[in-house]
Parts: structure tokens; sequence; C-alpha cells
């Protein structure tokens, strides 16, 4: 087995684009701190002007220098002299005849990432996304054929949160006790990315995200998805502490190479040893195990039945996705009367098996159908072939492969 994978060369270092300013979003209390410092802050007062600035930026939404009526004008001015806040531009939003909201976003060097925003009643789960498009190459999903372009920044993780949070009006309101009524209740890594392979902005990003005076999302309200990068599990335990769903979708290593190519590195024995280590090391109740319903590939009575006793003893919820098709998908959605066969089959052994409804399908913003249209790269057959052979390879003329990095 090779040594854990960082990923720091796909990342572009948090340090602003030649000519632009830093930017204060997405940098931890300690690196916040740090600049202000930097730029004269008495290191006596730099704790309380972290504080002060942090509470306007993730408490009040404020993008303005000019707005932190707390702090002297002078201060002001030298903050606006060095420094930025920004997130990333919308270029389009469209809106589900379900109320689902499909966010295109523009970052750094043009490129562009996907947010969805999922109403439910009396809360709203937003999916965000880790990288732009992915190095891995699962068959069934559409991001996997996007070629990676990078990693996204800790500011452009958490710069989603706050995008939608303008355009849901869910920041606090001066003279009004903190908000309750959360638009963004929860947030779910499942957009476009592993974020297993970019996981120092991921953590950074949620911690920020997490912070009681800021936007004060408990870390069982923030869902980590991956598709089994085995060696950060555990760190994702330890470092975030949130929940984890695990892209599970197949009962045998020879299914699960197929359809999740990372299998071929960690294999299902080795993700289940980690997957049991992970409530106790997280100390959450349980993990969701997704799986995605692909006719007469892996929705038999005999998978379902194989299944649950491949994760007897773990804590966990078996969330059924029926497959959400795409323009060239080599794959079918598995009838309904199949998977509700096979959901009865895992409930009956004990397991919660909710079978997610698709959302905002006319939009194209189901799980696995992201895939920003500008980013014309696209990977050759021969490419996927090669990739799933080596298991989550990279892209020819992109940055290096995720896993071999
Ligand atoms: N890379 C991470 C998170 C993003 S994908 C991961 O793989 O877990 C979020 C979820 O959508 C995963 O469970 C993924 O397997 C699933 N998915 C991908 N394509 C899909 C499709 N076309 N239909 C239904 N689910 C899909
Ligand atoms: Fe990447 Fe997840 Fe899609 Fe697999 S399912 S290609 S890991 S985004």
């Amino acid at each position: 087995m090779t040594a854990p994978i960082t990923q720091d060369v796909l990342t572009i270092p948090r340090k602003a684009p030649d000519g632009a300013k830093p930017n204060l979003i997405g940098m931890t209390r300690d690196q916040l701190r740090a600049a202000l410092i930097d730029i004269g802050t008495p290191e006596k007062q730099s704790k309380m002007r972290t504080g002060q600035i942090w509470q306007w930026i993730y408490y009040w939404g404020v993008r303005e220098f000019e707005a932190m009526t707390n702090l002297g004008k002078a201060y002001r001015e030298t903050l606006a002299a060095h420094f930025s806040l920004s997130v990333p531009d919308v270029v389009t939003r469209q809106v589900s005849a379900d109320g689902t909201r499909k966010y295109l976003l523009r970052i750094d060097g043009g490129h562009e990432v996907e947010t969805v925003y999922i109403p439910e009643e009396g809360r709203g789960t937003l999916c965000i996304s880790s990288q732009v498009g992915c190095t891995l190459t699962c068959s069934f999903c559409h991001t996997g054929t996007q070629k990676l372009v990078r990693n996204l920044t800790a500011a452009e993780i958490v710069g989603q949160v706050l995008v939608a949070r303008d355009d849901l009006e869910e920041w606090n309101i001066p003279g009004e006790p903190r908000r309750e009524d959360r638009a963004v209740s929860n947030v779910v890594l499942m957009g476009m990315g592993e974020p297993l392979y970019n996981f120092d902005n991921v953590r950074d990003a949620m911690k920020i995200v997490m912070d009681g005076e800021g936007i004060s999302l408990s870390r069982r309200r923030i869902t980590l998805s991956t598709s089994g990068v085995v060696p950060e599990i555990a760190r994702t335990a330890e470092e975030i502490g949130c929940l984890l769903a695990i892209s599970f979708h197949a009962t045998t290593d020879a299914v699960r190479d197929t359809l999740v190519p990372i299998n071929k590195k960690w294999n299902l024995d080795a993700l289940l040893g980690a997957l049991r280590d992970y409530p106790r090391l997280s100390n959450s109740e349980r993990i969701t195990f997704e799986y995605v319903m692909l006719k007469d590939v892996n929705d038999s009575d005999e998978d379902a039945r194989r299944l649950v006793k491949l994760i007897r003893g773990i804590p966990a919820k078996i969330n059924l996705i029926p497959f959400n098709e795409w323009p060239g998908a080599p794959y079918q959605r598995s009838d309904w009367e199949r998977i509700e066969a096979f959901a009865d089959i895992v409930f009956k052994a004990g397991y919660a098996s909710p079978i997610r409804t698709p959302r905002g399908e006319d939009i194209m913003a189901a799980c696995g159908q992201l895939k920003s249209a500008t980013e014309r790269g696209r990977k050759t057959r021969a490419q996927i072939a090669a990739e799933a052979a080596g298991a989550g390879g990279g892209a020819e003329d992109g940055p290096p492969p995720a896993d071999q990095a």
C-alpha cells in the first residue's frame, strides 16, 4: 500500500494572485491573526481584532472593511489597503421546479464550479464542491468525465457557503437576536471533486463554518462524502469530526473496481477496516453508506444481502440513490420495484434504508450530474480506461495524478 497522499501540488497556495491583495476570507483564526500582525496590528490587540473581523465576515456577512464600524476609520483604511474580502462570482443561478437552486460560480483562473442548494421542510442542505473536476473516474459519475483542473482553496470552499447565504438572505440582522431559522442548516461535501484529495483546505473551510462566533454549524450537520481515500479517513475523524458518507456502491471487489476505481488501490477490506474505527474516533453515531442503484449491475437481492453482511457491526444508514442519468452515461437507473425490494432487505436487516429522491433533475443539479460545461477538457475513452486500470490517475496534460503525486 502506498503512503498517505498529499495534494499540495495541485493546490494553489493561499497567496493572492499577482497584484491582488490577500483574501481574509478562508483564513483560519491563526492565519488571520498573523496577517493582522503583519500589517502592524499590535500583538496585544491582535486577538481582539481577529474576533471583531471574524464576526463581521461570518456572523454579519459583511464584505467591505468600510462597514466594520467598531474598528477605527484609519484601521479600516489600512485593512482595505492590504486585504480583500472576496468570494466566488455567481455566473448563473438556476432554480428548479422543486425549488432546488444551482449556482455556477467563477473562481480565480476563470474556472467554474457548481454548488447546489436543496430546500426541505424546515431545513436546507447546501451541496458544495471541493475541486474543479475530479481526478477519479467513477464510471457512473458525470464529474468523473471532466479533467481535474485544480483543488479549491479554503476561501473558495467557504465562499460557496457565503454566496448561498447571501442569496438566501440568511445573515444575522443588527439589533436582532441570532437567527434560528436556518436556510442552510446542513452542508454536504457531495458536489464536484474528492474532498479527501484536498484535505487541508476542506478541513480549514469546515472549521470556519463550524466556528461558534460565525456561521456556527454543528459538526453533526456537516457530511463529508468520500469515494474511499482510506489513509485520510482517520484524519477526517480527528481533525474535522464531521459525519462521514462513503460512496460504497458495490458489494464485491470485482464490481467496485469497475464502478469506483479507487477500490483497486484500497479494496473493500481496507475500506471497511477504516470505517469500523470512524465512529469511535469522531464520536459520531453512524456512517452513511451511499449506494447508487444501477440496473443489473449492483442491484440484486444477493447484493443487498452481501451489503448488510459486509457492514455488520458498523453503525450505519444506507442511502439508496436512484442513478441520475447524464448524456452518454453507460448505465440505467434500476426499476423502482427493484430499488424497493433492495431497500426492504436492508431495512429488515436492521438498517435505515431511505431512497434518496432526486432533486433538481430538470436543471441537472442531482447527485453526480455536476460538470461545468465551460471546462471543455474531456477525458478520452483511452484515458478513462488507463486511469481505471491504475485507479484514479490524472489527466494527460493536466496536473499529476491525485494518488501518484
Ligand atoms: N467524490 C465524493 C463526493 C462527490 S459525489 C464521492 O465520490 O463520494 C457525491 C455522491 O454522488 C457520491 O456518493 C457519488 O458516488 C454519487 N454519484 C455520482 N454520480 C452519480 C449519479 N450519476 N447518480 C447518482 N449518484 C451519483
Ligand atoms: Fe470523483 Fe466522487 Fe465522481 Fe467518483 S463519484 S468521480 S470520486 S466526484
